[in-house]
């Protein structure tokens, strides 16, 4: 069943598990879960935010009919392996002052929709600026039409992947024409929001606050506390840091809540200092480009983003690097304007266009509490807490599609699968 642009995502996504297993037109039809969605799907059924598990949630989908529940989880992980990478690869052609590299700092996070969107429309010069990993819905539809295909003996276009998420914009994203692989075969075929799901699930007699746990299904159902925070502002950065502070320095970041990063203001702000790990590449590039002190600031490139500006070097062979976090689409603006005049300068960027974050995208439940997008990011530190495993990169999994398959973070392989492109002025009909 290809997917008609007259009938809406959730209808087609419910008309694919109406069709009979023993069909042979039937597809193997699987689920994968975002972030915000866990927390706020309880709402759906009268409860507080984070009130049902995660568990339960799968438990609800499979009931469906599902052939098969994963968790984007995984694939936030994968983000932050992919965009961590670009990010110190950015780092080390800018203190190598290569001139034929094109991709300048300050890095703009891509998970949000939202915010590409924008940015297409309003500031096509920042495109080179803004990483080019997909986001992590697009990555997982990725995965699962190569390496999930792979593993199952199953062609691509015989599976059906619907991602369920927060956010109405993740609809255009799926749909947007080049994220599909040869023969046109759609990364993400159908997108539910977390409202609709609710919508179906009472309709359908899935009890969600009455059903056990189960686990999300393997190989690509397992994801980090980092991964979780994803769900709300300041969590894609705090994730990144986690990773990056490690990759670079060999060391394990010991504060893992970085408080000035979580939270509802709408611009934040910090500044990491990271010492590279001796004998590394960055660590030998620190020590040709700053042996005593920092150059002055002075504009990175001649384009129509400057004065955007890097000027990490401590002259103690560390890197500083300066973060910030825009909380909704007016404070990117805002912090965009700022950045624009020189008054500020960050080195890594996080956007999302919903103020809060995807917990309070278009797509959660409706509610009268106006709490309720603190109480869904409270939920979220509250997995993240409690998570097994809070680092990205220590993700078994990933590391698994890694060695399996794509080799390592930005190869070939990984950038085929999982890195995109902008398009100046933004695509028709999102
Ligand atoms: Fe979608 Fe809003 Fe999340 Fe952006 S912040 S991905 S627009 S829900």
């Amino acid at each position: 069943m290809e997917r008609d642009e007259a009938v809406a995502h959730w209808k087609q996504a419910l008309a694919e598990l109406d069709v009979p297993k023993d069909s042979p037109k039937r597809k193997y039809v699987v689920a994968s879960v975002a972030p915000a969605v866990r927390v706020a799907i309880a709402e759906s059924f009268g409860l507080p935010p984070g009130s049902t598990t995660p568990g339960q949630l799968a438990e609800a989908l499979r009931r469906l009919g599902f052939d098969a529940v994963y968790d984007t989880l995984f694939a936030a992980d994968l983000t932050i392996m992919e965009e961590g990478t670009e990010l110190i690869h950015r780092l080390k052609e800018h203190l190598a002052a290569n001139p034929e590299y094109d991709k300048p700092l300050p890095m703009f996070t891509s998970c949000c929709p939202g915010w590409v969107g924008m940015m297409e429309k309003s500031y096509p010069d920042l495109i080179p600026y803004v990483s080019s990993c997909k986001s992590p819905q697009m990555m997982m539809g990725a995965v699962v039409k190569t390496y999930l295909a792979e593993k199952k003996a199953l062609a691509p276009q015989d599976i059906c992947m619907v991602s369920v998420m927060p956010c109405v914009r993740k609809q255009g994203e799926a749909d947007r024409p080049w994220h599909c692989q040869s023969g046109g075969v759609r990364d993400v075929d159908h997108v539910i929001t977390t409202a609709e799901l609710g919508t179906v699930l009472k309709e359908r007699n899935v009890q969600l606050p009455e059903l056990p746990d189960s686990q999300f299904d393997n190989p690509i159902g397992d994801g980090s506390g980092g991964a979780v925070l994803f769900g709300t502002t300041g969590g894609v950065m705090e994730a990144a840091l986690r990773t990056a502070y490690e990759v670079i320095t060999g060391q394990k970041m010991e504060r893992l809540q970085l408080s000035e990063i979580r939270g509802m203001d709408g611009i934040k702000a910090a500044s990491v200092t990271l010492k590279p790990a001796p004998g590394s590449e960055l660590a030998g590039l620190l020590k040709t480009r700053c042996p005593v002190k920092p150059p002055a600031a002075k504009p990175d490139t001649a384009g129509p983003a400057a004065p955007l500006h890097w000027d990490g070097c401590t002259g103690e062979g560390e890197i500083t690097l300066r973060v910030a976090v825009a909380n909704g689409l007016g404070n990117a603006k805002k912090l965009i304007t700022k950045m624009q005049s020189g008054e500020v300068g960050y080195d890594f960027v996080e956007v999302m266009a919903c103020p809060a974050g995807c917990v309070g995208g278009g797509g959660q439940p409706r509610s009268t509490d106006k709490q309720v997008t603190q109480k869904r990011q409270a939920a979220l530190y509250d997995l993240d807490d409690k998570a097994a495993i809070r680092r990205s990169h220590e993700n078994p999994a990933v590391q698994k599609l890694y060695e399996e398959f794509l080799g390592e973070p930005n190869s070939h392989k990984a950038h085929e699968l999982l890195h995109t492109h902008y398009q100046a002025g933004g695509v028709e009909n999102e």
